[in-house]
């Protein structure tokens, strides 16, 4: 699997890649999606490569409720509370999951479908 060294997502932490960047704390690194599916597609990871889901650790509570608590509040932030919105993980193969460093993608400024393709 992807390690640090290889991975897109860590060199867009650390810069190497540029992107464009809507959030960054000590923990945390939000930027927009290169190729948006909806009006607002904010992408939120951790700095820490964690590869996905499945490689979660007891750990990583924490982490994970910074990233849920960050969703809330770059929606807010972006205006599209009101309506709504959806925070995406897609884990794995039959996930769905191109990029191999855990990510959420905040999705939303358009009404949403159910179930996903
Ligand atoms: P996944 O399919 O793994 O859940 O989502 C990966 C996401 O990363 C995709 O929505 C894709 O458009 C986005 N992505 C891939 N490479 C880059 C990049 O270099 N920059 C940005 N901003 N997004 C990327
Ligand atoms: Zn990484």
């Amino acid at each position: 699997m992807t390690s640090p060294e290889n991975c897109i997502f860590c060199k867009i932490i650390a810069n190497e890649i540029p992107s464009k960047k809507v959030f960054e704390d000590e923990a945390l690194f939000a930027f927009h999606d290169i190729s948006p599916v909806a009006p607002l597609h904010i992408l939120i990871i951790p700095k820490k490569h964690i590869t996905s889901l499945n490689e979660l650790l007891h750990e990583d509570i924490d982490l994970m409720g910074q990233i849920v608590l960050r969703a809330s509040l770059l929606a807010k932030e972006f205006g599209i509370s009101d309506h709504g919105y959806r925070l995406v993980n897609n884990c794995g193969e039959f996930g769905g999951q191109t990029v191999h460093h855990i990510h959420f993608h905040l999705l939303g400024g358009r009404h949403l479908t159910w179930p996903p393709g």
